[in-house]
């Protein structure tokens, strides 16, 4: 396999991790279908268990699909290693267990995924760890929540559903100074608008359920960062059983291959559908960092180039049940929980007029066309 390192990150998307089978000549990674693997003598056995030679020994620890995958992942995001797992939730929760045990603390954004802040607020006080949600974009707040026992500062850099904007930089400063292990979720943005490592930044996790793979047709988790952090994941992960399978680790290469192409037309789209949306009648308020009103736009501008994802979120004027209508009288669209898929999935989330989309990849004539005859259709 060529070093990557000087590769462009499309290159790097395609050949990162993956080389022509040595033994068979496929060009693709296989499956490596396989619970278990036999060793070649006790010398290999020896060396292999003991972490001095690469090899597989069972694949609740690695299998050869998945580190063809969390190889790439690591060149993509700038990182020494990887770890590929069962979901998003797989990895977040394993990573927070393998840094943090009973009588720590952890100070989280208060603008995270739903379900990671039910297992911040509700789960992880069960095992003796201590969490504080603070407004991220409070850094004094940020500083002041931290305490001597805290052992992780953790956020998601574009908010999930609110598309608010963290300032990774500032935080990774904070977090070194301060001696805690940082971890960021970029599931929204992937490493190919903003690479947090390069920011300072210990961890970078995501659902890989989402553009990492890109189709819409797995779920699985994925996090990188220095090998000693991702042992210590590893570890987690083999202990609370939640490692990848090999197919869906193969879907996953397959999907990242083309991460590149389909950011480029997450972002145009997004951006068009916000600006359409901005200026219709039934619309309230847009939460898109690429329009120039967002109150982060100028972080997001700096960290991602001017590339601002495929996530948007808008206010509905009317309230649920006008969102819920809204979502049902959709054609073309689908009214579907998830984000990062080709297709365009509109959620709104329970309770309020809030529209959370995910932008596909169709002609965005298509897609603002099924949004006007909605609007028209329940107007
Ligand atoms: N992080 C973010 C930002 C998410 O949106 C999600 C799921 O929607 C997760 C993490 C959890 O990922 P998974 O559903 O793969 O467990």
């Amino acid at each position: 396999m060529p070093d990557d390192r000087n590769h462009g990150f499309a290159t790097r998307a395609v050949h990162a991790g993956e080389s022509i089978d040595p033994v068979t000549g496929a060009h693709n990674t296989p499956i490596y279908q396989t619970a278990t693997y036999g060793f070649q003598s006790l010398e290999d056995k020896a060396a292999i268990l003991a972490g001095e030679r690469e090899g597989y020994f069972y694949s609740r620890y690695g299998n050869p699909t998945s580190a063809a995958f969390e190889t790439k992942l690591a060149a993509l995001e700038g990182a020494e290693a990887g770890l590929v797992a069962a979901s998003g939730m797989g990895v977040i929760s394993a990573a927070i267990l393998g840094l943090a045990g009973s009588g720590d603390h952890v100070v989280a954004s208060d603008a995270v995924y739903s379900v990671a802040e039910d297992f911040f607020t509700h789960d992880l006080p069960r095992f003796g760890i201590d969490v504080t949600l603070v407004d991220i974009h409070d850094l004094d707040a940020v500083n002041a929540a931290i305490k001597d026992e805290t052992r992780i500062l953790y956020t998601e850099f574009l908010s999930n559903p609110t598309l608010k904007v963290a300032d990774i930089p500032a935080l990774a400063a904070i977090a070194r100074d301060r001696g805690i292990v940082s971890i960021v979720d970029n599931t929204f943005a992937t490493p190919y608008l903003m690479r947090p490592i390069e920011h300072g930044i210990d961890l970078v996790l995501h659902s890989a359920t989402k553009y990492i793979s890109g189709h819409g047709d797995v779920v699985a988790g994925a996090i990188v960062g220095c090998s000693a952090y991702i042992s210590c994941v590893r570890q987690m992960v083999a202990h609370l059983g939640s490692p990848n399978s090999p197919f869906n680790s193969w879907l996953l290469l397959r999907g990242i291959k083309t991460l590149e192409l389909r950011m480029e037309r997450h972002c145009q789209n997004a951006l068009e559908l916000a600006r359409f949306l901005n200026a219709h009648p039934d619309v309230t308020h847009v939460n898109y960092p690429g329009l120039e009103d967002h109150p982060n736009h100028a972080v997001a501008r700096h960290l991602t180039g001017g590339r601002f994802g495929g996530m948007l979120s808008f206010e509905i004027d009317g309230g649920y049940d006008t969102a819920q209508q809204f979502a049902d009288a959709l054609l073309l669209c689908d009214h579907a929980v998830s984000l990062g898929d080709v297709s365009t999935l509109v959620w709104p989330e329970s309770g309020s007029g809030l529209v959370r989309v995910s932008t596909g990849i169709e002609l965005v004539d298509d897609i603002i066309a099924d949004f006007n005859q909605a609007f028209f259709g329940i107007g």
